[in-house]
Parts: structure tokens; sequence; C-alpha cells
């Protein structure tokens, strides 16, 4: 967009930029081609721009794909966004209170903006929780603060925001942009970086609470020693292990150090692989076609030779209505990385839908609640051939997700459920569609 242009835009709509929003657009064309270019948009994927402002990137948005999110807080360009881009979804609200769970019914989603300053960090942390929506970003931020994202240890720029933000996210600093190619001309340079998400062997699997609680109390005084901020009774060990001096501070550990770390502290290995598919000991009671037990064997067998045998979905409902699902590790044998039921599991052999129920929801979420029986599901083709009971259990959490077992999890909207399951069935593993069918009215 031209000066010119937003100038006589801005005259139109009655509006001067707005400090308080963090107002600075962009006049370069060519900088805000090759801005979108970065986010490799393919024809028809998903996008979502945070505060598009007057449209500088949004129209090389669109040309990529009309498949496309703009998410403003400014009242007075909403209706004019909307006549510009008549083809894009605009929301009308602030993006920090944007609810990023609207999006997966999309798809991975590729998010870009040249953000407002005063809220970017914040915004970060919003649209990369877990878990998040987003196939990838590439943000126009403050120098300052894309340096601190890219930083190396045992720098002044290293830190907590480094840290939490690159554990799952590959950070790269794209280029530097002057401060004079946007209008009102900002006191500081800005920075374009992408983020993408790292690759399963990039950095190995913790707990990712422990991992922010760690990090956060490591660097609550930087000057001081990590094993004061942190307080970890086996600290000489743990350093040993991690090759550190006792005497480090937390900017000396690397991501890799801080992870193992975080697995050294509670006591896993980090390794999940063996974990999740040790399942070779289990035996499993096989039924015939009315549900009565008719002998038992292994686990293998019964699903290699397509034997009746039993199961149980857990559907955790909070106080708002809404539903628990699981997103599946990397490293199951079937289903990896699929949304789930909250948990679920088999019957083991001489256990009852009812105990197994429980047992679950306590070894997959780490609570404990009554449980009610909402729907049960023959054995076919479609369940595996599996009898399957159907619970419900009112939670609100925090879980303890096991994670060789579950990568991450959220409540969703019985609505946000609906739109997902219908746009993108193949988001979920099989087991939760058939149950979700059955029940969806009920929960
Ligand atoms: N993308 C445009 C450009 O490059 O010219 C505008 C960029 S300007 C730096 C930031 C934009 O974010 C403005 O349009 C502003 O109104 C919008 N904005 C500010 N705070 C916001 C928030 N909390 N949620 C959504 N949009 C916001």
């Amino acid at each position: 967009m031209k000066l010119s242009t937003i100038a006589a835009t801005l005259a139109e709509l009655g509006a001067k930029p707005t400090q308080s929003l963090g107002q600075n657009f962009l006049h370069d064309q060519n900088l805000a081609k090759w801005i979108v270019d970065q986010t490799d948009i393919a024809p028809g994927e998903a996008w979502l721009e945070v505060g598009p402002g007057l449209g500088a990137l949004t129209e090389f948005a669109q040309a990529r794909s009309e498949n496309g999110v703009l998410l403003e807080k400014d009242d007075r360009l909403i209706a004019w966004l909307r006549t510009e881009f008549p083809k894009l979804e605009v929301v009308h609200g602030d993006a920090l209170t944007y609810d990023p769970r609207e999006l997966f019914s999309r798809g991975p989603v590729k998010i870009f903006g040249n953000l407002p300053y005063y809220v970017s960090s914040q915004l970060l942390f919003h649209f990369t929780a877990e878990p998040s929506p987003a196939a990838g970003f590439v943000l126009t931020l403050q120098r300052e603060v894309a340096e601190r994202l890219c930083a190396e240890p045992s720098t002044k720029a290293y830190g907590s925001f480094t840290l939490l933000i690159g554990r799952r996210w590959q950070v790269k600093l794209l280029r530097i942009l002057p401060a004079q190619i946007f209008t009102p001309v900002p006191k500081v340079d800005s920075a374009v970086v992408s983020l993408t998400p790292r690759n399963d062997d990039e950095v190995p699997e913790c707990d990712g609470g422990l991992f922010t609680s760690l990090v956060k109390r490591g660097f609550a005084q930087r000057r001081k020693m990590l094993r004061k901020n942190i307080q970890l009774e086996r600290w000489p060990e743990f350093a040993a292990a991690l090759g550190v001096p006792e005497t480090a501070r937390a900017e000396e550990l690397s991501l890799a150090q801080w992870v193992a770390l975080t697995n050294l502290a509670s006591g896993a290995t980090g390794d999940h692989s063996a974990k999740a598919q040790d399942v070779t000991g289990e035996i499993f009671d096989v039924v015939d076609e009315h549900d009565k037990v008719i002998g038992q064997r292994p686990r293998g067998e019964v699903h290699r030779e397509k034997l009746r045998h039993r199961a149980v979905h857990i559907f955790v409902i909070n106080k708002l209505g809404e539903l628990f699902l699981q997103r599946r590790s990397r490293w199951k044998d079937v289903h990896p990385r699929k949304w789930d039921s909250s948990a679920a599991g088999h019957v083991n052999a001489g256990d009852t839908y009812d105990i197994t129920a429980a047992r679950e929801l306590d070894e997959e979420l780490g609570v404990r609640a009554s449980l009610e029986c909402i729907g049960e599901l023959p054995s076919s083709e479609a369940t595996g051939w599996e009898f399957v009971k159907i619970y419900r259990a009112m939670h609100n959490g925090p879980f303890q997700l096991p994670p060789a077992e579950i990568e991450s999890g959220s409540f969703f909207t019985h609505e946000q459920l609906t739109r997902w399951v219908a746009a993108r069935p193949q988001d979920f593993a099989t087991g939760f569609l058939e149950c979700w069918r059955a029940v969806a009215p009920k929960t």
C-alpha cells in the first residue's frame, strides 16, 4: 500500500493512526509481498492475519489463498475491511482474547501479521499455547523482541522467552526492517521472524508444565546461580549428568539441557517411544457376538485375527459443558497425533468396563471422578471389533497427561467440535468419531 493510499483511506474513514493500538502502517509494497511470500501459503490453505489494519499484507495473502481470516481490534476499520475483502472472514475483536480453538476446523493454519508491538510477545504466547492450531508463523516484531526469540545461550538476550517458545518452535530471524517503511514511523526497528514446528527428533519430549516452571524459576533472578533459583535437592547429580558446573546460571544451559533437566527432575527418560508401545504383555478377554467372554488372548493376536474384545471411551465435560479431547502422542502405534476421546482403553482380561473406565481416567488424565455410562457401540469393523461403553465424567482439570501417551489436550465447545468433525474427520481417531456420532447430543 502506498503512502498516498494510506492517507486517502484514513481520510475517507475519518481516522488517524492510534498509538495505543500500535498502528504503524506498512507502505512498502515490495516488502509487503516479500513478507507474505515467506508464509508460503498454498492455494486453498488456511491462514489468519493478526491486525490487518488497512490490508497492506492482506491483498498479497488473498492472492495466494482465499481461505483467510482477518482479526482486527479497531472498530473503525471493520466495515472497510469487509467491503474491501468480501471473500475473507473478518473477525472484529482483540487477538489476545480470540479463541484459537475456532481455527482447528480449518486445518493447520498459517498465522502472520505485522504485530502491534505493545502486545507482540503476549500474542505469541497466546497463539503458540498448546495445543496450537498454527502450522507456522511469519511475524514482524520489534527488533529487540525478535532477537530475544532467536538468542543463543550465554547472551543477554537469551532467556525464558527464547526457551518457552523455542521448545516447540524453530525461530529464524529473516530480515531487519527499517522503521521508515511504516507510517507513522515507529521509534524502533523491526524484524521479520518465522516460526516452524520443530521436527520430532530435534528436541526430546518432556513435561511441558514442569519445563515452564523450571525455566521461569531459573531466570527469575538471572544473576543468581541456577541451583539457588530452582532449589532442586538433587542438583549436584543433575548438573553432572548435564555436563554443567554446579555454579551454572540459567543462561548457560541450552534448550536441550533445559529439556534434559526437566526429564531428570520428573524421573522421565525423554525416550517415550518404548513406553508408548509397551503393550506386548497385555491380555484381553475375547467375547462372542453377544459380548459374552469366551476366552483370553494377547493383544497382538486379538487385533491381528480381528477377534471381538472390549474397550471404554470416556468423555470428560467441564462446567461450561465443553468436552476434553486428548491429542495422541506421536509414538502411539495406532492413530499417532490424532485427536481422541478424553481417555480410552481396552478392557484387560478379568476386568469390567466400569473398572477399566476408572483406571483409564486415572492413568491418562491423572484424576478421579464419578463415571456415568451414556452409550455403547456394538462390535463392528468400524470399532476395530471392539464392544465399546462410553462414559461421561465431570471435571474441570487440570490434568496430568503422560507425555508418552498424550501430546496435549484441550476442552472444546460442542459447536467447535461439530464443525471440526464435519470439516476434517481425518484429524480424529476413528474410535472417537464412532463414539461422538453415537452420543454427541448427550454430551
Ligand atoms: N498489517 C497492517 C500493516 O502492516 O500495515 C497494520 C499493522 S499495525 C502495526 C497493527 C495492527 O494491529 C493495527 O491494525 C491495529 O489496529 C491492530 N491491533 C492492535 N491491537 C490489536 C489486538 N489486540 N487485536 C487485534 N488487532 C490489533
